[in-house]
């Protein structure tokens, strides 16, 4: 499923069951590798101020789009 995550720097996607656990890297959905740090997960503390990231903004929208 598709989810959003923050990591360095902005809110980027991911499609997975599980959420990221931190220094765990994901793919996001704009292509890039990506590492989550401690302070991107709400459950411990984070805050997601970070700007959403455009590229998977539009390829989540495009996905949807499929359906
Ligand atoms: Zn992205």
């Amino acid at each position: 499923m598709l989810r959003w995550q923050q990591a360095e720097g902005k809110r980027h996607a991911l499609d997975g069951t599980f959420p990221p656990r931190p220094e765990e890297q994901f793919t996001t959905l704009c292509g890039e590798e990506v590492t989550v740090a401690v302070c991107d997960v709400p459950q411990l503390g984070g805050n997601w101020f970070d700007p959403t990231c455009a590229e998977c903004r539009a390829a989540w929208l495009a996905r949807l789009a499929r359906c």
